[in-house]
């Protein structure tokens, strides 16, 4: 495991977050088609927001599980709780200083296909 610095695009936001990465997630939903957003996922533990908490704006739309959070000064989403699993945190990595999420390859998470999607998911994970 890595730890990496992150913000949002005003750097509002800061975070430190830890992991080691393969290959990363995009999503074709309604919300993740129009961030581009590359992602991958951490435990709880594992993501530190240094600063800018009270600058983070909360977005749910749908079931309201997932919790799309967003900077309110650039508007830039540096990470979420996902929906599949809300006790992680999904981290979009292109807010990552240093990386490159060209440098790895990417699957897609089918998620306008949600619940299929979920359940083939877990199984191959
Ligand atoms: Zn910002």
């Amino acid at each position: 495991m890595s730890l990496y610095k992150g913000s949002c695009h005003c750097g509002s936001i800061q975070f430190e977050v830890e992991f080691s990465l393969t290959k990363t997630v995009t999503c074709n939903c309604s919300i993740c088609s129009k961030t581009g957003a590359a992602y991958t996922s951490v435990q709880d533990d594992k993501l530190q927001i240094t600063e800018g908490k009270d600058q983070l704006s909360l977005y749910q739309f749908g079931s309201k599980t997932a919790k799309h959070y967003f900077c309110e000064q650039c508007g830039i989403h540096p990470f979420l709780r996902p929906r599949i699993s809300p006790e992680l945190w999904a981290v979009n990595l292109r807010c990552i200083e240093g990386l490159d999420v060209n440098d790895y390859p990417s699957k897609m998470f089918d998620g306008v296909n949600w619940e299929q999607t979920v359940e083939a998911w877990i199984k191959h994970k």
